[in-house]
Order: C-alpha cells, then structure tokens, then sequence
C-alpha cells in the first residue's frame, strides 16, 4: 500500500489493515475525506439519513460478523445523534461498536465556538470502553486499532476515536507501520468452577439452560448442539438468542416458556442476563428455590441479583461449554417427568396460538396475518425458514412475532433487544443485508432474505432509511404492522386534536385533547411513501392482499418492499408489555 499523504489516507489504511470491510455513517466537514480515502481502497460506504440508524446498523453488523462495526459521523451534533447506537451497543453487550467522529481543529480552544465543537472524548468517556482524542496525527493508527480492539476484546461494547480536523487534513511526518489486531484470546473456565456446575447439574432434578445473545455472538452453535444432545437437557432460546440452536429441535421448549422458568431447580444462563427479559429471576416467574447459574465473558456480571456466584462461570461460551461437556461426558439427564410436564404445558399453549391464528378477522388481527405471512414467506423461502433474516420492533408487534416466527440458524433474528430500543429496525435490517450478501462476512453458502416486521411506531423512527435501501438496490422487505398507534391505535372517526366539547360542568365550551397519547394518523400511507423514496408498496387489508403483496415483494430483487399491513387499531387493547407483566406470559 502506498504510503498515505494525508490524515484520511492514513485513517483509510488503518481500518483496511484491521480487515473493515464497510463503515456506516453520513458523511459531511471534515469526515468526507476519511469516507473518500476508505471507497478509494475498496471499503464500502454506507450512507444514511440519520446518525442514530447508522449508529445501530454497525453495531448489529458487530453482532452479526463478530467484529465492531465501523460507524463515521460528523462531529457534535453527529456525535450525539450517533450516541443513540452508543448507548445501544453498551447495553446490549454483544453488539461491539467502533464510533469514529470529526471535530475541530486541536488548535481551537475550547470555548472557542468552532464548527460543531464538542468535546466527545469527555462526553462519551461514560459510555464506551475507550475513547480517544489522538495526541498527534501519527498516532492516528495506533488510537484506531486499540479503540477497536477493545470494543470486542472482553465484554463487547463501543471504542471511540476522535478525528481533528487538521488530523485529517494534515500531512504525516514520518512514515508509520500500522499494525493489525489479533483474534482476541478465548478465556475458558475454572477448573473448580466447571466441575461445581456439572455436580450441580448432575444433581438436577428439573434443569434447564437458557441460550442468549451471548451465545449467539460467541458462535457457540456447534458445541451447544453436542452438549444439548449428549445431556438431553431441555433448553429455552431468548429473544435474541433464538436460532442458536434450531426452534424445531425437539429439546427446545419456547413454548411451555413460562413452565420453565416456574419449575426449573437448576437453570444455566450461557450468555444471557437476569434482568426484565428474564424476569430477574425472581418470583412469581422463577420459583423461590431456584439455583442460577451462569456463564459470562464479564466476570463483574456474575453473582449479580438471582444469581448463583458459587455456581458461575467466566469465561468464553464456547470454551465453557466445551469444558462442561468434557466434564459431563457419560451423564445423560432422563427423567422423564420433567420432560413430560414441559412437553404438556407447550401442547396447550399451541394449541391456543392455533385457536388465535384461525380467527378470521376484518380488518386483520397479529395472530391469523403474521401466522399466513410466516407460511408465504417459507414457501417461497423453499419450504423452511433457514435463508429468512428476521428485525422486528415494535410492542405487540416484536411480542406476538417472536413466537410465530421459527429461527432454525444462528444470528437471523435481531430485535429491539435489552434496551428495548425503538427505531434500530431498518439500521438492522441494511447491516444485516449487508453482512450476509454483499460483504458476506457472516459466511454463510446460500443467500438470505432479510425480513423486518416494524410495528408502524417503531418503523416512522428510521423511516427515511427506506430511500439508503433504495440507493443501495437492497431488496429488503418491510413489514409495517399498522395499527396507528403506539401499542394500539385509532380509529377514523377519532376526533382530532383540539375538538371543542361542551363541559357541562364548567359550563361552556373548551378545547380538549382528545386524541391519546398513543394514536398515531389512521391508515398513514407508509407503502406510498415507500414508493417516493425508490422502493415498491403495497396497501394490504385482506388475506388474499397479503398473499399477493408478499409474493410481488419476494420477487422484486431491486430494493425495498414496504409492505403496509393495516390491522385492527383498538382490539388489541392491553397496554401491559407480555414481559413486563406480572401475569404469567403463555409463549
Ligand atoms: P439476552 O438478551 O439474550 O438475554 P444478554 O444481553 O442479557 O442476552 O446477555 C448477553 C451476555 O453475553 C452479556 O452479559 C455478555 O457479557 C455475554 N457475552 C458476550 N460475549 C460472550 C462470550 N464470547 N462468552 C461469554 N459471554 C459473552
């Protein structure tokens, strides 16, 4: 490579060297030339319409290929519009993030008031692993490589490098040896530990192991597949963690969930944490007696509310649980009552799902509408989910979904995850299109269809990215479930804002806010809207509608298809989130 004469040259190299195959962002003064310098040596740019999807889609690109995701944005206000996906990657643990930002000069003292001045090494300290201001242009590559590496070295979460002005404009003085990043080292467990969660195991009456996102980052799926059939102990997927191992594997017992959690004595958590996803681990979910175990990368998580310090594990997942397997090698759980109370708990709950989803409604309900999308999306999927990438956000539309859609392979869902983050879907859904057919870091052999299914709130936070998947031909088909509102919707004869009604008690008239605080516009045309901004849409209100319009979008390859599914707005009346819920959730 020749030896870079600019900042953004040697920015360009450095990242090329640490094997950046796509940075996501918006460009403008001065990281337009960092952007320019990275295409000139073959890294693609994706270009947003706003910093806070750009910011999501590279840290889900950091879940899916096991590398952070490279985001570029502007400095200030692009800085704080960015700390939206910050703050997601750090909460969602297995999302690593490398944020890379311009700014002022270094000779612009700090109250000077230069353009988009900020001082986001101190703002953004809290909230990343590391973050940097280099001291001085040659050392641009050495604060690149080492904010990368510690985003994914460890617990995965955000590096952040700030890029000054002159930095990028500047000439090196010397030449400079960027050095690569090597795998990071897989820790495994403690022999103590490992054996004390094996006895623990082995003496199980009711066991269970709970996969999360962990084990979906850690690419833990081939050892997790021997274990769980060596050890014939059931397990439960969570949201994120679903497609690890198959749905259709007869051990996976996602449907009698909410038995699970109630009767399991020993629980494994690989890769997950007992916070609202998992209820804590507290009663009257979990049982009062219940022993957790888990098994993380970050030991500081370890022993934290229900869980069983004495019982952990740190360590690498894979590395973990290719010890635990050695250390149960010959033992093989068989009691079948356990099994039993399980496989009757998920035939009832099936069954209720099966009574929901043959409830023909006009307009469309969740049940019947995502359980007939589901059957078209497989069958012209060839018969099986396996090539589907689903997103989906949303409140009831995330709820319902996830236990309509079966996963059967690893990192081919993603949603709003642990932070319950609004807005991240269409971000997601570009870096996963990308991940798996343009730059194919994920390798996998066959090409997948990247699904989003968006409740009509979630999608209008990112909607402008339709035109980014426009630009880029991604033929990624959006779902928006629109019920016009937040959890559920309005009506058409819903009275609009500022209707004056007569108050008899005070005796005349006054304006009133009618209107909740969770309706959105009725009807909103989002599948025009969708054909504005370059893609195809489609209004659906009926069954053989949906039919159609899925079949239409699958096969138009040339970029977006936003499929606008109008579904009943006020029937769905619960406002109580399934998870949030102290009652017990069927699914
Ligand atoms: P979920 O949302 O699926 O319940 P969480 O986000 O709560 O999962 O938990 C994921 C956990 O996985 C985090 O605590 C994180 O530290 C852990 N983790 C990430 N990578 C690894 C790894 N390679 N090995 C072990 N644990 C990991």
């Amino acid at each position: 490579m020749a030896s870079p004469d600019t900042g953004s040259q040697l920015i360009a190299q450095s990242l090329y060297s640490l094997g950046v195959k796509v940075i996501f962002g918006i460009v403008g003064i001065p990281v337009i030339e960092v952007a320019e310098a990275c295409i000139a040596l073959g890294i693609k740019f994706v270009s947003f319409r706003n910093e806070q999807a750009a910011s999501y889609a590279a840290s889900a690109y950091g879940f899916l290929t096991g590398r952070p995701g490279v985001c570029l944005v502007v400095g200030g206000p692009g800085v704080l519009h960015a700390m939206a996906g910050v703050g997601n990657s750090t909460v969602n643990a297995t999302f690593p993030l490398l944020l890379l930002a311009g700014s002022s000069e270094t000779t612009a003292g700090p109250t000077k008031g230069a353009f988009q001045q900020l001082d986001a090494v101190s703002l953004l300290a809290p909230h990343t692993k590391l973050a940097v201001r280099p001291p001085s242009l040659e050392q641009l590559p050495e604060s690149i490589r080492e904010a990368y590496r510690t985003a994914f070295w460890g617990r995965p979460g955000v590096g952040f490098v700030d890029l000054p002005a002159d930095f990028i404009q500047g000439t090196p003085r010397e030449k400079i040896t960027i050095s690569p990043v090597h795998p990071q080292p897989r820790v495994s467990g403690s022999p103590a530990q490992i054996r004390a969660l094996a006895d623990a195991l082995r003496g199980a009456k009711k066991p269970l192991i709970i996969i999360g996102k962990g084990c979906a980052y850690a690419r833990s799926e081939n050892i997790l597949h021997k274990f769980i059939e060596a050890t014939n102990i059931p397990f439960l997927p969570t949201p994120q963690g679903k497609g690890v191992l198959s749905d259709n594997h007869p051990l996976n017992i996602a449907t009698a969930r909410s038995a699970a959690l109630k009767n399991t004595d020993v629980a494994v958590l690989l890769g997950a944490r007992l916070n609202w996803i998992l209820h804590f681990g507290e009663t009257p979910k979990w049982s009062s007696t219940v022993r957790i175990a888990q098994v993380d990368i970050s030991p500081e998580e370890l022993g934290r509310g229900s869980t069983d310090p004495a019982l952990s594990v740190t360590g690498d997942i894979t590395e973990v649980v290719t010890q635990l397997h050695s250390a149960l090698s010959g033992w093989r759980y068989s009691d079948a009552s356990w099994h039993g109370l399980l496989s009757a708990s998920s035939a009832k709950n099936v069954a209720a799902a099966d009574k929901k989803a043959a409830i023909v409604k006009n307009p469309l309900g969740y049940h019947r509408s995502f359980t007939l999308l589901r059957e078209h999306l497989e069958k012209l999927a060839g018969g099986s989910p396996d090539d589907i990438v689903y997103v989906s956000e949303g409140a009831n539309t995330m709820d319902i979904s996830r236990s309509i859609f079966s996963v059967t392979k690893p990192r081919q869902r993603l949603d709003a995850g642990t932070y319950a983050t609004m807005g991240v879907g269409l971000g997601y859904a570009i870096a996963a299109e990308i991940a798996y057919n343009h730059t194919r870091e994920t390798r996998t052999s066959t090409r997948k269809r990247v699904v989003a299914i968006e409740g009509d709130s979630a999608f209008g936070f990112s909607l402008p990215e339709i035109e980014t998947m426009s630009r880029y031909r991604l033929p990624i088909i959006v779902v928006v479930v629109n019920n016009g509102g937040v959890y559920r919707g309005t009506s058409d004869n819903s009275p609009a804002w500022g209707t004056e009604v007569w108050d008899a008690d005070k005796e005349g008239r006054r304006s009133a806010q009618l209107l909740p605080s969770t309706a959105l516009s009725f009807e909103t045309g989002y599948d025009v809207v969708a054909e504005g901004l370059g893609g195809r849409g489609w209004k659906v209100r009926t069954e053989e509608e949906l039919e159609r319009a899925v079949k239409e979008a699958w096969a138009y390859g040339q970029g977006p298809s936003v499929i606008n599914l109008i579904i009943e707005s006020g029937s769905e009346s619960k406002l109580e989130f399934n998870w949030l819920g102290k009652k017990e959730s069927k699914l």
